[in-house]
């Protein structure tokens, strides 16, 4: 088999929603940078994680390759453990189709798991004809076994010592056909895969529903309804009343029919969380004043309501079909004294190492809880209390930001260190004009009276905008178109404002961010003139020398002029007249 657990986490494509772990009974799944992981020693194999994540990504193990491998390499035997509710997850398919199904996968035969409930129903009802006062607990669910053994630990000696039908049932089947024969199961349950590791000799792999689906698909091999094949059914025979095991009560039925059991109190619990809170702190010795036998199984509803069954039928509809497909004998199977059930629980208990009181408080400080009132238990992370929390914090199992309120603290401290030191004035208002938050440039901007307000209530929740600023209709455009507006000088008094409004949520949110420009395009005024004086002054400078240079060249040409007409009329006296001045 995989050398791999049962059921894993896809850490990749976790969103850290925490639902698993919110739903875990065991708190078995630890966070560790923002993915959620299954830890096997705490685990119950309840299968309640991969029912409930909403990515889909609580995988169970694929044990389907090594059994196709078994099936392609091998001429050993391998038959089939068919656990009941095969009938609601194939709706109107016959025994004998399903049969010849298996049979044309591959395998030798298929035998019916029921068998094996009904040799531990004869068990049973010879252990519970001991008059001594005693607690039982049926063995019948692994993953009570396994919360058992881990979390209850004081309470093994009352599980009662017998194999559970799907192990009863590889024994009885291996008597018949040797031990050399393999046994496969397909279920709906994820902890018979636990069994399957534990006792590789009885049960080579536990199989699902959903994996005999794909299979089928695969191999397009189709399951005609309502018809019938001959020569095909059920080996070595068909089961009884096994079938009722499947559904809550049903055990305690098959066992009722021994014996009217007078001094025995039988109990019925399903579902992990009430089988949980019925049996914790229960001292066994407490209940001595008669036998009490309790049906457990960790889906509610029973094994038909397994993590692996795929019907979409109402549970009351599956159980009904079920019933109806049970025969209910009058001649009850005896137990088999060549079949040994006996089993004694190797079950390894969970000591978890309680954190100090003090580091409890140092984890709670660290989530910003600083006294009981700011302990919220509002089980966003995944635990009851926030002190259930912080101790899983300090044993390494989760982290901070696990934690809804820390994160939303966290945040907040942001956003506010960053609208705090924003040189702009930042408004958050809803669609009744009321303001979320806003930062205090933002009320030094419009007025001291503002100001003060803020100064007494910091952030202004739930001010009326309109009653601030006189440019709220800006906000409500936004509201409704959901488009960004600019306005590049917006005249306030004697301010002159710059400012974006931009939609958070449209619809419902709307934000703005308002710059005073005004000191910044005074100085561009200031910058413009001044320009303008030097533009001007270097203007009549440029004139002026275009004029200077003007007379420059009329003088010049005066004077050419004369020594030319000075040369040509000789003797002609030198005028000094047109001789330019410097
Ligand atoms: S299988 Fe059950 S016990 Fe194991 S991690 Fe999932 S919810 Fe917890
Ligand atoms: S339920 Fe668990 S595994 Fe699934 S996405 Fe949420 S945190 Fe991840
Ligand atoms: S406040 Fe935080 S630690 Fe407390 S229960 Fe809620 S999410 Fe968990």
């Amino acid at each position: 088999m995989l050398n791999r657990y049962p059921i894993y986490t896809l850490d990749h494509d976790c969103q850290d929603c925490c639902k698993c772990v919110r739903h875990c009974p065991v708190k078995a799944i630890g966070v560790e940078d923002g993915r959620a992981k299954i830890i096997p020693g705490l685990c119950i194999v309840c299968g309640k994680c991969f029912e409930v994540c909403p990515a889909h990504v609580k995988t169970i193990r694929d044990d389907l390759e090594p059994v196709k491998e078994l099936l392609a390499v091998t001429n050993r035997s391998i038959y089939v453990s068919l656990a009941p509710s095969w009938v609601n997850e194939f709706p109107r398919i016959d025994a004998s189709i399903m049969v010849k199904a298996l049979i044309d996968l591959g395998f030798k035969g298929v035998s019916e798991t029921t068998l094996g409930a009904e040799q531990v129903s004869a068990g049973l009802a010879q252990l519970l004809k001991d008059r001594t006062p005693h607690l039982w607990i049926s063995s019948a669910c692994p993953s009570v076994v396994e919360y058992i053994g881990k979390y209850n630990h004081e309470l093994v000696p009352s599980i009662t010592p017998l194999l559970s039908p799907l192990l009863t049932h590889c024994k009885l089947m291996k008597k018949h056909y040797g031990e050399k024969a393999r046994i496969v199961h397909f279920g709906p349950c994820i902890a018979s895969k636990i069994e399957a590791e534990k006792y590789p000799d009885l049960l080579y792999a536990a199989l699902t529903f959903r994996d005999l689906k794909r299979w089928l698909e695969d191999t397009r091999i189709t399951l005609q309804k309502n018809k019938v094949v001959d020569d095909y059914s059920f080996v070595p025979e068909k089961s009884r009343d096994g079938g009722l095991y499947s559904m809550e009560g049903g055990l305690i039925e098959t066992v009722k029919a021994y014996d009217t059991f007078q001094k025995v109190s039988f109990v019925t619990l399903s579902g992990i969380d009430h089988v949980k809170e019925a049996l914790e702190n229960i001292d066994p010795e407490d209940l001595s004043a008669g036998t009490i036998f309790v049906e457990c199984s960790a889906c509610p509803g029973g094994c038909i309501n397994g993590p692996c069954a795929d019907s979409d039928a109402p549970l009351l509809s599956r159980r009904m079909e079920l019933e109806k497909r049970t025969i209910k004998p009058g001649i009850k199977p005896t137990p088999r004294p060549d079949i040994p059930l006996k089993e004694t629980f190797r079950t390894k208990c969970i000591k978890k190492e309680g954190a100090g009181e003090e580091q409890i408080r140092n984890a709670l400080l660290k989530l910003g809880k600083k006294d009981k009132k700011d302990e919220l238990n509002c089980g966003g992370c995944g635990y009851d209390t926030c002190r259930a929390f912080a101790e899983a914090m300090v044993m390494g199992m989760t982290e901070p930001e696990m934690c809804v309120s820390f994160m939303r603290q966290k945040a907040q401290k942001k956003s506010n260190a960053l609208m705090s030191r924003m040189p702009s004035g930042v408004v958050i208002v809803d669609h009744e004009m009321k303001i979320v938050e806003c930062n205090q440039r933002f009320a030094e901007l419009f007025g001291d009276e503002t100001l003060s307000i803020y100064r007494i209530s910091p952030g202004l929740k739930g001010a009326s905008l309109p009653r601030i600023i006189p440019f709220s209709d800006l906000f409500k455009k936004v509201l409704q178109t959901n488009r960004d507006i600019r306005l590049n000088h917006y005249r306030y008094e004697e301010k002159l404002f710059e400012i974006v409004l931009f939609s958070i949520e449209p619809h419902e949110i709307v934000g703005a961010v308002i710059l005073d420009v005004t000191r910044r395009e005074l100085r561009r005024d200031k910058i413009a003139q001044r320009a303008n004086e030097v533009i001007q002054k270097n203007l009549s400078t440029v004139q002026e020398i275009a004029c200077r240079l003007g007379e420059h060249m009329a003088e010049t040409e005066i004077l050419l002029r004369s020594i030319a007409e000075g040369y040509s009329d000789e003797g002609t006296p030198e005028t000094s007249e047109g001789v330019p001045e410097e």
